[in-house]
């Protein structure tokens, strides 16, 4: 107990700084439960966002004027955040992407350039969000490789033994999300890593779910890349994350071609920036960059332990509330291992008609496929309801979707 107390969150205190929180929606108080698809923003980032237009606005990395150098500072800061966040060894091992989908998107088609051949195999999970299947099937159909999938199990857990199985000397790159988006599951990236490596394999993390819940270090894990969307971490939307190794991102060709990446351009000739430069052509998503950092900053005040340790109290009781209260409840989802997802259907009521009565009782949760339709259908399920907690939830909030949930099951059965 006396552990737990150490890790206790105000939970009061930090819903003061977030806004959006205090509004009624069809009369009754905002309890929002969709956290796996987007966060809501803390007021410090709302405010960065303000100040950079204030103060600093202008294009990064080719000015010398005051307001260029100044944005570039910011942006480059932001940048070094970021690595400290996840622990990577350098600065330019960190690419600013799009988000978690233009990551995924950048490492397949730069594969695609030469790396990948016909019978190479990569492999990936039954547990994937859409942006982490449909790249690697493009670059298969575009280079004759293999794509193998990593069953899973009835409680939704990764079998191990199978993907041990899968795992070759023609797997060249295996892409796995730490965390499940649909389910929860948490997946245990370390060991799989390991194993990928033993047969000289690269190891993709798809972090979209992790970073925003739990402390990652790739160095630790050593993940060959690692990604995640600025907007699922209390940040601005438009911008992501690819750590990579640097020696791995250095093998690779560039993603797209334009301004910034290059380091000299002749009709006859192209050379290429160094890293990270290499990989963002264009004028990035200048802002977020800087505001990113602040939101970092302001999750790391918090501390990730204590926030993973809220919001597993969250899931304990969110789980064993509608557990208690629905006899008919089917759990999709009930691997050992959760983050703060609980995902379910009530009987055969259909989660869409659910979702749409508890939006009148002024909760948001997400139904349907979760971009994860593979998965529903290993389950023979067209979706779920899926209740996803941050740290600014609260068990009053919990017990607000419980008494909706009572009242739609009674309308609509
Ligand atoms: N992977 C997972 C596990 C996700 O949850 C999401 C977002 N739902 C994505 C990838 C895609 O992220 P984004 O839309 O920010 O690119």
């Amino acid at each position: 107990m006396e552990a737990t107390k150490t890790l206790e969150l105000n939970v009061e205190e930090i819903r003061k700084d977030f806004p959006i929180l205090h509004q009624k929606v069809e009369g009754r108080p905002l309890a929002y439960f969709d956290n796996a698809a987007s966060t809501q923003k803390p007021q410090v980032v709302i405010d960065a966002i303000s100040e950079y237009y204030q103060t600093i606005n202008s294009n990064v990395h080719r000015g010398v004027h005051h307001l260029s150098q100044k944005a570039t500072d910011a942006f480059e800061k932001g940048r070094s955040i970021v690595r400290k966040h996840l622990n990577a060894a350098q600065n330019h091992e960190i690419i600013f992407t799009k988000g978690v989908t233009d990551s995924i998107n950048l490492v397949a088609s730069s594969l695609g350039k030469g790396l990948i051949k016909e019978g190479d195999e990569i492999i990936i999970s039954t547990l994937e969000h859409h942006s982490n299947i449909v790249p690697w099937q493009m670059l298969c159909q575009q280079t004759g490789a293999v794509l193998k999938v990593i069953p899973v199990n009835d409680a939704g857990e990764l079998v191990q033994e199978e993907y041990e199985k899968l795992l070759s000397r023609k797997t060249k790159l295996v892409a796995v999300n730490h965390v499940s988006n649909a389910l929860g599951t948490v997946n245990p990236i370390a060991d799989m890593i390991a194993k990928a490596h033993a047969v000289g394999a690269w190891f993709l993390v798809d972090g979209a779910q992790s970073v925003p819940h739990m402390k990652v270090d790739v160095q630790a894990l050593d993940a060959d890349f690692y990604t995640f969307s600025s907007h699922k971490i209390f940040g601005p939307t438009g911008l992501g994350v690819l750590y990579g190794k640097e020696s791995i991102l250095e093998e690779l060709p560039p993603y797209q071609g334009g301004g910034e990446m290059i380091a000299e351009v002749t009709f006859e000739k192209t050379t290429y920036a160094g890293l990270p430069h290499k990989f963002e052509a264009g004028t990035p998503h200048i802002e977020a960059g800087v505001v990113l950092g602040k939101a970092l900053d302001y999750v790391n005040t918090i501390g990730l332990d204590r926030i993973a340790a809220y919001e597993k109290e969250l899931l304990d009781y969110g789980t064993e509330q509608l557990r208690n209260n629905f006899s008919n409840i089917r759990f999709i989802g009930e691997a050992k291992e959760k983050a703060s997802v609980i995902s379910f259907l009530l009987g055969d009521i259909h989660p869409y008609d659910i979702g749409v009565l508890l939006d009148k009782m002024g909760i948001a949760t997400r139904t349907g496929h979760h971009c994860t339709q593979p998965l529903m259908k290993h389950f023979g399920i067209p979706g779920t309801m899926r209740a996803s907690f941050a740290f600014y939830n609260t068990k009053a909030e919990i017990d607000q979707m419980v008494e909706a949930l009572a009242k739609a099951e009674m309308m609509l059965s």
